[in-house]
C-alpha cells in the first residue's frame, strides 16, 4: 500500500541542495557578529545568502530581516507597524477575514492588550477580499488606520488576493502581506507589489524548519519584539541561524518547483474528482489560485472523520483549519466564504508538492468515493 503525502501546504520535504548546503554550514564555525576571521567568513556567507534571497523576493538585501518563522515575521510586522502608527495617533488594524492565525491572533492580542480597533475585510463566495469595502473604509477612516494586512494567497483554498489593488487603495497607509504560501509558487516581487512588509517562510518552499524572513522597506522603522544584540536592523536581535539561512536561500534559488506541472496535477485531481463525486464543491474554483492547493467540501461528512479515513488509506491530507483542545473548529476561511458551520466542517484540503505524481493523484481520487460513503455513514450514527 503506497503512502501518499498531500499536505505540502503544511510543510514540504527539503530540497536536496538545501539539505546539503545547510549540513555543510552547520559544520562551519563562526558567529557572524564576531570580528575575527571565523566571524567575518560567516558574515560574508550570510550576506551573500541575503543578497540571493533578496533577488528571489524582489527586494534590496538590506530589506531582508531573518526570523525564526513566518509566524514571527507576521508578528513583527503587524505589531511593529501598529505601534509605529499608534505613535501618531492611529489605532485601526485592517486585516482580511481569511488570514492565517499568525495574523488573526496577534491582531486579536493587539485589540485586547493595546487598544487596537480591528476591522476585518469580508470576502466573496469565491474567497477574494471585498475591495469596495476597503475603499470605503480608507475614504472614511483612512487617517485612523495604522496598518492593513492582507495575505497574498490563502493557505486553505489557495485563492490569490489582489494585493496590488490593496496597495493602490491604501495610498500612504502601510500594507503588509503574508506571502508564506505564495513565495516560489507564483510570481512575487516585493518592489513590484509596492507593499511595506512581506512575510516568508523556508519550510514551505523546500527549505528547513525554523527560518523565515520579514521583508521590510528600508525607509520604515518599527519597534522591536526581541531586544538584545541588535542584529537585523535592531528589529530582530539574536545570533543569525547560519545553517537555516543557507538552507533557506538554497531552496529559494533552486528550480525544484515546476508550477505548471503542479497546477496540471491539481487540475487533473479536480476533474477526476468532479466526475466521480459530482456533489463535491471545490472552494474558490472560479478564482485565481496557487498551483498546489485544492479545498473540497463533501456534503454530509465530517472533516475529522474523513481525515482519519484517508489516513487509514495511508494518505495524508488536511482539514485546512485549526484544532482547539483537540476539537476541530469550523474553518473561519470557509465561513467567511459563506459556508454554514456544517458545510465548513465537511471539507478537506489536498496540497500537492514538487514531487507529487499523477499516479498518486489518481490513487487518491480512486479511494475517495468509498471514503466519502463511509464518512457519510459515520456522520449519521
Ligand atoms: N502564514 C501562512 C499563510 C501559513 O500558511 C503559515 C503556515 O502554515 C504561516 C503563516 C506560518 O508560517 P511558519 O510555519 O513558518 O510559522
Amino acid at each position: 500500500m503506497p503512502s501518499i503525502y498531500l499536505d505540502h501546504a503544511a510543510t514540504t520535504p527539503m530540497v536536496e541542495s538545501a539539505l546539503i548546503a545547510m549540513t555543510h554550514q552547520a559544520q562551519v564555525l563562526g558567529n557572524p557578529s564576531s570580528l575575527h576571521t571565523h566571524g567575518r567568513a560567516t558574515r560574508k556567507t550570510l550576506e551573500d545568502a541575503r543578497e540571493a534571497l533578496a533577488k528571489e523576493a524582489g527586494c534590496l538585501p538590506s530589506e531582508v530581516i531573518f526570523t525564526a518563522s513566518g509566524t514571527e515575521a507576521n508578528n513583527i510586522a503587524l505589531k511593529g507597524l501598529y505601534w509605529a502608527g499608534q505613535n501618531s495617533g492611529k489605532n485601526i488594524i485592517v486585516i482580511s477575514s481569511i488570514e492565517h492565525h499568525a495574523i488573526l491572533d496577534p491582531a486579536h492580542w493587539l485589540k485586547t492588550h493595546e487598544q487596537a480597533e480591528v476591522i476585518q475585510l469580508p470576502v466573496s463566495d469565491a474567497g477574494v477580499i471585498d475591495l469596495d469595502f476597503l475603499d470605503n473604509l480608507v475614504k472614511t477612516r483612512g487617517d485612523e488606520i495604522a496598518v492593513i494586512s492582507v495575505m497574498h494567497a490563502n493557505n486553505e483554498t489557495g485563492v490569490i488576493q489582489p494585493i496590488g489593488e490593496v496597495v493602490r487603495i491604501a495610498g500612504q497607509i502601510p500594507v503588509h502581506t503574508d506571502a508564506v504560501q505564495s513565495f516560489k509558487k507564483v510570481s512575487l516581487s516585493f518592489s513590484s507589489l509596492g507593499v511595506t512588509a512581506m512575510s516568508l517562510s523556508a519550510h514551505k518552499i523546500g527549505g528547513p524548519l525554523g527560518i523565515g524572513a520579514l521583508i521590510l522597506k528600508r525607509t520604515v522603522e518599527i519597534p522591536s519584539l526581541l531586544h538584545g544584540g541588535g542584529q537585523e536592523r535592531e528589529i530582530r536581535s539574536g545570533t543569525l541561524n547560519a545553517p537555516g539561512i543557507i538552507g533557506f536561500t538554497a531552496a529559494a534559488t533552486s528550480s525544484y518547483y515546476n508550477a505548471d506541472a503542479v497546477a496540471a496535477l491539481r487540475d487533473r485531481f479536480i476533474s477526476s474528482l468532479q466526475a466521480l463525486i459530482p456533489e463535491a464543491i471545490i472552494n474558490g474554483l472560479s478564482s485565481e489560485r496557487l498551483p498546489g492547493i485544492v479545498n473540497v467540501t463533501f456534503p454530509g461528512t465530517q472533516s475529522d472523520t474523513l481525515l482519519l479515513l484517508m489516513d487509514g488509506e495511508h494518505i495524508s491530507c488536511s482539514t485546512g483549519s485549526a484544532c482547539s483542545a483537540g476539537v476541530h473548529e469550523a474553518s473561519h476561511v470557509l465561513l467567511a466564504m459563506g459556508h454554514s458551520e456544517i458545510t465548513a466542517q465537511s471539507s478537506l484540503r489536498f496540497s500537492f508538492g514538487a514531487a507529487s505524481t499523477p499516479s498518486e493523484c489518481d490513487f487518491v481520487v480512486s479511494v475517495l468515493p468509498d471514503v466519502i460513503t463511509r464518512g457519510r455513514a459515520a456522520n449519521l450514527t
